[in-house]
């Protein structure tokens, strides 16, 4: 076997290619595809990833650095994680480097010291100790405390955790090393940070019918095992979980592994403990871990330690050595869509590393993407049904308020429509729990001087800041920049500024104001904060000690409390103000998602939707359950319009501090985007030989702006968009590739590139 002499380094920047490196002759026999290296970079060093090797520098020989050194024995990516990193970086549209840093915890990136600790470890068995112990003479009294602590706690102990309990120093410990009783060791310190939770162990579900028939398909592609995506659309309250559960067995069971993706908020201690119940090693990736937390898990994952991976969108990467099956829950979840480079979708990833991993992959959602809803009506994703609520539980009744209407009676716009306040009342007098929605934080979310309009906004964006009572400051949501509440209004000068606009915080006021001596807590990202607050929310639904939650789409996850047998959506079509192609599908989902949390016990329950547009289409369809009516009326805008899924977007993003740069830059960029879509467009003639073959058909890729985006300034940058409009993603490849030199960064103007946008504000 030949010896490495050159290999292709990725760097995580935005370079459009891995660099040539010489790989000195030490490090040859050592070095393969995967390792972590150090390597010269312009005046410094920089960690780069080795990704193959060439028998020949693209530079000239001369020029040809070489690599520093390893930093690790072995490498830090297995092969197909590899290969998926390439994969993002050519659909995403970014560098190989920056997609494999993506993959790794940041503790891990950071190439951070581990944190080691001394342990107190017992060299001599429990019987020899004793007969020490009770000879005596030769061990100083500090000794025998120590071994007499060290046999009651039967394991190897934290010396500094010793030397506090027995309030002694290192010195006794060491003496006793060296007459070898004892040793000392070093060792790296892992963390749980769910092991004080108790876990309830719970016995498998016998399935309902259409639970098994899923389970059944699911099990066929284990069994093989072969690649196959299956989109479990089941309502809510269909027992989606029991069949993730059950899958997953079958994994465990063959010794592989499986990861389960869930967005964010929804990976609460409830969530965490349905697996615990079920399966002894669960690793889970949270937000609120530390980065050495994160990194360890990490670590314990990559050993084989783990049977089920649970995390948010980043778990997508979870380095599993045998990866079984691949879990999405509430698959149409935006938040699995990254929003900074790179820009990747974890469902599609979690599709795509399905395939290289030749493992099934399980979407599940009461409320699909209208993207893999379009995938299962054509055939490629396998559809399962779970049509039903378990036990036969019906669906809740919804009923859509109008609020239009209302104000109109009671000239004044509502928090709490009659309806909804009613009802609310016969659930408190039946002990029954409430749960409220509302999409938006705060307290009031404008602030306005009635005399001549001025609207307190942010310094820094362009956005109106939002009034946070608890806190007293107005906050901007978009960088967090906060001021004082202003009290006058300082281009008029008047002293009536108006506070308008409803958040969580108003509503959770109202209600405690209307429903005196109710319990009511709040749910959402200013009062969420740390573990323990969902406790005591959980809790308090749990025991029946809260009466009313209120909250953002925390409340529209994976809550199952059979006790709350209202919900009421404060404000059901605020979505459909978005200028968004998705702003109706997102409402439907909302509404549904929230609507799912009524009802799920033997009580029954029901949920009141309060609407300026009772009647548009999405909320119609939500009150009667009807997703598949829902799709196909949405699905025929989206075929007219030519948006996702019958056709493919790339959002080209320009920012710049300076207006005159920006807009030219964004106005060149139109025409070479424009430019690339007709040299992107040209087929190559055909190959002598291959006379008659005829060329493939030109894909029309449109391109719409530049425009300044809806938020046109953000962090004092202003924002510029285009939008790509392909037919399919390898017209979008072909015309990003044709434009790929202009679409770099250059100088004080950021350009970025996000392919499959989410967001388009
Ligand atoms: P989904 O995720 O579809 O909303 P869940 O998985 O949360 O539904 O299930 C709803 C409730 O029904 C849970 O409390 C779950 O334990 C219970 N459940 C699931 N499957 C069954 C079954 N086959 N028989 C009885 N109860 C079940
Ligand atoms: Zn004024
Ligand atoms: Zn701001």
């Amino acid at each position: 076997m030949t010896l490495p002499r050159f290999a292709e380094i990725a760097l995580p920047l935005p370079l459009p290619r891995p660099l040539h490196y010489r790989v000195p002759e030490g490090l040859a026999p050592r070095i393969t595809v995967g390792h972590r290296v150090w390597v010269p970079f312009r005046n410094g060093r920089l960690i780069g990833y080795c990704v193959g090797f060439v028998p020949f520098p693209e530079i000239a020989a001369d020029r040809v650095k070489d690599i520093e050194s390893l930093l690790e024995d072995e490498p830090i990516l297995e092969g197909r994680l590899l290969e998926l990193t390439r994969w993002i970086a050519e659909y995403y549209f970014c560098s190989w480097g920056e997609a494999i840093e993506a993959v790794l915890p940041p503790a891990v990136r950071k190439a951070r010291p581990r944190r080691t600790i001394t342990f107190v470890k017992l060299l001599q068995s429990a019987d020899e100790v004793r007969a020490r112990l009770a000879e005596g003479p030769d061990v100083k009294p500090a000794g025998d405390r120590i071994l007499r602590y060290l046999l009651e706690a039967a394991e190897d102990v934290p010396l500094a955790e010793a030397m506090g309990r027995l309030d002694v120093t290192a010195s006794p410990f060491h003496t006793l090393a060296r007459r070898g009783v004892v040793a000392l060791e070093r060792r790296e310190v892992e963390s749980d940070p769910y092991k004080d939770v108790p876990i309830r162990p719970h016995p498998p579900h016998a399935l309902t019918a259409d639970q098994e028939t899923a389970l059944a398909a699911v099990l066929s592609a284990l069994d093989c095992p072969a690649f196959r995506v299956f989109l479990l659309f089941g309502v809510t309250g269909s027992g989606k979980t029991e069949v993730y559960l059950q899958a997953i067995a079958r994994v465990v069971a063959g010794g592989a592994q499986a990861i389960v993706l869930v967005p964010e908020i929804a990976l609460t201690p409830q969530t965490v403990a349905r697996f615990r119940a079920r399966f002894e090693r669960v690793a889970v990736l949270h937000s609120h871990l530390t980065e050495a937390e994160r990194g360890d898990e990490w670590r314990r994952i990559r050993r084989g330690e783990a049977q089920v991976v649970i995390g948010a969108r980043s778990a997508v990467f979870a380095p599993c050595k045998r990866l079984g099956l691949i879990v999405v829950d509430e698959e149409h979840e935006p938040s699995f869509k990254q929003e900074n480079t790179p820009r990747y979708h974890a469902r599609d990833v979690a599709v795509m590393r399905g395939k290289l991993e030749n493992a099934p992959v399980l979407l599940g959602s009461a409320t699909p993407a209208l993207e893999s809803y379009q995938n299962a009506l054509s055939g490629k994703y396998a559809l399962l049904s779970l049509p039903r609520r378990v036990e036969d539980r019906p669906l809740p009744p919804v009923e859509v308020v109008d609020l239009a209407r209302e104000m109109h009676e009671r000239r004044t716009v509502p928090l709490l429509s009659h309806t909804l306040e009613v009802y609310a009342r016969e659930a408190l007098a039946r002990e029954e729990q409430v749960i409220f929605f509302l999409n938006r934080r705060g307290f009031a979310t404008l602030m306005t001087c009635p005399s001549c309009h001025y609207v307190h906004r942010c310094g820094r964006c362009s956005v109106a800041m939002t009034f946070h009572k608890r806190s007293a400051i107005a906050l901007c949501h978009y960088c967090g920049a906060e001021t004082r509440p202003p009290t006058t209004c300082p281009d008029c000068h008047s002293k009536g500024l108006q506070f308008l606009g409803v958040g969580t915080e108003k509503i959770e006021e109202e209600l405690k104001r209307a429903f005196a001596g109710t319990e009511v807590a709040r749910m959402d990202s200013d009062t969420m904060r740390s573990r323990k607050s969902y406790d005591r929310v959980l809790g308090g639904l749990l025991t029946g000690d809260l009466d009313f939650v209120v909250g953002t789409q925390m409340v529209a996850k994976g809550l199952d409390f059979p006790n709350v047998t209202l919900v009421g959506v404060i404000a059901g079509d605020a979505a459909l103000f978005l200028k968004d192609f998705r702003a109706a599908e997102r409402t439907f989902q909302l509404v549904t998602q929230v609507a799912g949390r009524a009802g799920r016990g033997p009580r029954g329950g029901r949920v009141v939707v309060q609407a300026f547009n009772p009647t548009h289409f999405s909320l119609r369809r939500a009150v009667e359950h009807d997703y598949e009516g829902f799709a196909r009326e949405e699905l025929e805008h989206r075929r007219e319009m030519g948006y996702p899924p019958f056709g493919r977007l790339a959002r080209v993003l320009v920012l710049a501090k300076d207006e005159g740069r920006g807009r030219r830059a964004a106005e060149e960029l139109g025409v070479a985007l424009r430019s690339a879509v007709v040299a992107a467009a040209v087929v190559p003639a055909p190959a002598a030989g291959a006379a008659g073959a005829a060329p493939s058909p030109v894909p029309r890729v449109e391109v719409l702006g530049p425009a300044p985006c809806p938020i046109a300034k953000i962090k004092d940058r202003l924002r510029w968009h285009l939008l790509l409009k392909a037919p399919t993603p390898a017209a979008l490849g072909r015309v990003l590739g044709a434009a790929r030199a202009d679409l770099r960064s250059r100088g004080s103007v950021d350009v970025v590139v996000d392919v499959d946008p989410v967001s388009l504000l």
